[in-house]
């Protein structure tokens, strides 16, 4: 290993809801051996439980809007300080405004880490018609669709054999505001990372396997 490969390495996966970043995060997690940290799915996590930062967290989610960024970045926080996550990760929904942007840059500092931040970008009219159709996982959040990504079985996970649901913002005038949210305040990140040159632009309205082909190339490409 040289010494370029045994600094951590984080993936920071930017893209419009319904862009792929859950589908793509796991399967590049899979394949780099890196844990997939998706801060939508660690609120899911806290509602299950029905903890406090759950609680809160709901309020902003059923409505489309984002968590406050202090709970966000302290919930990252923590997971980012796990065993799990010193060799790097597949970072998803994390970061989504500039000052959560800039935090994640102060908490990752002393580690010295390689970023690459590929930019999965697909058309608006596409996303909606993604995000109507998408059937998610109870158990482990795997990602399908009613069209594009059918499971087996209706209604069953092929991974875990749990039921699968629609999320409650995954409803059609959720997901419009979602997508205005992004347009508003996750967008500027583009721009934030093209100036440090970390960014890198792939085309998200392909297939699956061409579009995790594209990111491992991405990822490659940058030296990572
Ligand atoms: P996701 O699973 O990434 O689509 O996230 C679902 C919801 O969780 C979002 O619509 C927000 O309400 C909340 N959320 C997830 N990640 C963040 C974040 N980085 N900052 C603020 N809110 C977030």
């Amino acid at each position: 290993m040289n010494a370029q490969e045994q600094r951590p390495l984080f993936i920071i996966l930017l893209g419009p809801p319904g862009a792929g970043k859950g589908t793509q995060a796991r399967r590049l997690a899979e394949t780099l051996g890196l844990p997939h940290i998706s801060s939508g799915d660690l609120f899911r996590e806290h509602l299950k439980k029905q903890t406090p930062l759950g609680q809160l967290a709901q309020q902003y989610m059923a409505k489309g809007e984002l968590v406050p960024d202090e709970v966000t970045i302290g919930m990252v926080r923590e997971r980012l300080a796990q065993p799990d996550a010193q060799q790097g990760a597949i970072l998803d929904g994390f970061p989504r405004t500039p000052a959560q942007a800039e935090a994640l840059d102060a908490l990752l500092a002393e580690r010295r880490p390689r970023v690459v931040v590929p930019y999965i970008r697909v058309p608006e009219d596409e996303l909606v018609a993604r995000l109507s159709g998408r059937l998610t996982c109870r158990a482990h959040g795997h990602i399908f669709h009613v069209r594009y990504n059918p499971p087996k079985q209706p209604g069953v996970c092929d991974y875990d054999g749990s039921e699968l649901y629609q999320r409650e913002d995954d409803k059609p005038e959720t997901v419009r505001r979602r997508i205005q949210v992004y347009q508003t305040q996750t967008a500027p990140l583009i721009d934030y990372y093209r100036q440090r040159g970390l960014l890198v632009e792939v085309n998200g309205n392909a297939p699956m396997d061409q579009v995790t082909q594209a990111l491992l190339d991405a990822v490659r490409g940058a030296g990572a």
